[in-house]
Formats: structure tokens, sequence, C-alpha cells
């Protein structure tokens, strides 16, 4: 080939020209030749180090041409006779368009397209991450999964705006959490009645909401926590007690093994609505859009200041979560759904 080239030059390039020529054409032949050499002649024909393979041929062929290719793969092995600047690409490189497709990063996107906001999440942090993203796959997908959410109403009960929360809750057929004062209670016992007859929980938020009690002593801990435990279940017999949530939230270890030992369940939230602030119906809708998960626990408020807004965001939010699929469900149930996403469920959603 090199002669022919050469003999083909003949008529537009003087002599000088063609010999200055030669070895620019020769090197890559010679170069060739001694990979060639030093490669086992192992018999594989689709074996990318066989020179004797069609793969081989063709690298030479495209080393002949100038054409740019990788040489081998990138492995311990062969490192050692190919050039070390020469990056391993695949032999029959795909388009960039089709390469995109079957990488890990589409797939990823595929799995949070089909509705795990959780893996999206978690898939923007990194490598490790993005493992567990591809580890989830198959489970997850938007159509089968069940989704719950438990609404939570804090620092009630309040005559003014606890009985219009409850007529919504009672028109969208959806049940809540009351995490209730205790001196509140005490104040407005046919609320917290009615409360439970609609079919809610009531929940236990200290006496007087102290948000520093769990530097207290045990005995005022015992007062103002399972005092107000003891009192709901006065006002309501034949009710229980299961929840607690510490003012604030603010709580230690110790406190919750105490209030483990009195037979609640310590609650949090996973979306702070603020609605104390009054923020805006639109902030509190963009507040729970943007951190509400699968298992989700909203916290919102029904004393404490005006709530009308919160009044109003729960108008618009109570729909929205069930457009989206959501079943309003009690803490644990929430909980139980956080840590293992439910699949078709066949049970009421409720606990
Ligand atoms: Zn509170």
């Amino acid at each position: 080939m090199v002669v022919s080239i050469v003999l083909t030059s003949r008529e537009t390039l003087p002599m000088k020209k063609r010999i200055a020529l030669l070895p620019t054409l020769l090197l890559p032949i010679l170069f060739a030749t001694s990979l060639s050499s030093t490669l086992p002649a192992k018999a594989d024909q689709n074996c990318p180090v066989n020179p004797n393979s069609q793969l081989h041929r063709v690298k030479i062929a495209a080393l002949l041409s100038g054409t740019p290719t990788q040489l081998l793969p990138s492995t311990p092995a062969n490192n050692a006779t190919a050039s070390p600047t020469v990056k391993p690409i695949a032999i029959s490189q795909p388009s960039r368009k089709t390469s995109k497709r079957a990488t890990g990063v589409s797939l990823r996107k595929k799995v949070n397209k089909l509705g795990d906001k959780r893996v999206l999440r978690k898939t923007k942090k990194g490598k490790k991450s993005s493992k567990k993203a591809r580890a989830v796959t198959p489970a997850i997908e938007a159509e089968d999964e069940v989704k719950y959410v438990a609404l939570t109403f804090d620092d009630g009960p309040n005559p003014t705006y606890t009985p219009k929360i409850l007529a919504l809750l009672k028109k969208e057929g959806v049940h809540a959490t009351f995490f209730v004062i205790g001196r509140q209670a005490k104040k407005y016992p046919e609320l917290v009645e009615q409360i439970v007859a609609d079919g809610h929980k009531v929940a236990d938020h200290t006496m007087n909401h102290d948000e520093q009690l769990y530097k207290r002593s045990d005995a005022r801990i015992e007062q103002e926590v399972l005092g107000t435990k003891t009192l709901i279940e006065s006002i309501v017999p034949g009710t229980t007690v299961e929840y607690y949530r510490a003012p604030a939230g603010n709580m230690n270890r110790h406190e919750r093994r105490l209030v483990a030992e009195w037979g609640m369940k310590s609650i949090n939230w996973s979306v702070d609505t603020k609605d104390w602030q009054r923020p805006g119906v639109a902030t509190i809708l963009k507040t729970v859009k943007r951190q509400l998960r699968n298992g989700g626990i909203i916290l919102m408020h029904d004393a404490g200041g005006d709530r009308t807004q919160t009044i109003a965001a729960l108008k618009k939010l109570i729909p929205k979560l069930k457009k989206d699929g959501y079943e309003f469900v009690f803490p644990s149930t929430a909980l139980a759904a956080r840590k293992a996403p439910v699949v078709a469920a066949n049970d009421d959603g409720q606990d």
C-alpha cells in the first residue's frame, strides 16, 4: 500500500518530498508490527489481543489509514504492551446518543421518572448512592407504590380552629393525629372527645409546652408527659395515647426512654410547614411539595395563634395529596412505609 501511495504520488510530488514522506507512512506499520510481535499468538478469533483476529486486522487497517482508534482494552496484562498515552475506548464505539442511553446515569433517571424522589435526591450525592439507586430499581414503580402521609396538628385543642379543621377532615374523609397540650385539653375536654369520636388520634404534647423539658428532673418530665397521657385517657375512657411529641421536638435519649417506658412512641415530623409563622398559603403548600416523601409526617398547628392560613392551605393540600396517590394514615404506618415502601397494599391504610 505504501509503495502504491508513493508510486501514485509520482506525478504530483517531486522525489525529495516522496522520500521525506516514506518514514511517515512506514511508522504506523512498524509500530503495528512490533505490537503484534509482543502479543501472544493464541487462537481466539474474537480476542482483541490476537494478532490474527478480525479485530486486530481492523485496528491495523485503521492505523494505516490514519483513523484514530484504540489499541487495546485497559487490562493489567495488555497495559505493558500498549502505549500508555493511548486511551482505551470501545472497538465498535457507539454514537454519543447510544452510549448515553446505555449508561447508569440514564438508568437512574429512568428510575426517578418512575416516581421515587428519594432516589433522585440520593443519586445527586455521588457514586456510592447511585449504587443504591440501582439496587432499588425493580421494586419501585409509581403505579404500584402505595404512598402514605400522616397529618399532625400541635398545640390544641383550640375552640376556634380545631372544630374547623375537624369539619374539613370529615368532609375529606381523612384522619389525622392531634398532639394536644394538657392544659388546653383540660379547658376543652369536649374537643378532645370530638377528635376521638371522629376517628382521629389524640396524642401527648406535654402539659405546659416547656421547650426545655428534657433538661428537667425525671419527676417534672413525668408530671408533664405522663400527666397529659393520663388526663387524655381520663377524658376519653377506653382510649389509649400511643404517641408523644416533645415541645419544639426537643428531646434527648433519656426522655425518649422514659416516654417508651410509659408506653408511647416519640414522634417528630419530616415536613415542617412553619404554618405558625403565617408565611402564606402558597408557601405552606410549596414547603409540603418540597419536603414530602412517602411516609412523610406533616407538622401543622390547630392553635397558638391565627390559624386561618393553616386551614386555607389544608383545603388545597388534602385534595392535592389525594390526587398524588397519598393515603392518610397515623404516624406508625407512615414511619413503616418510610423504612420499607409498600407495594400494592391491601389494608385500609390506617393504624
Ligand atoms: Zn408544640
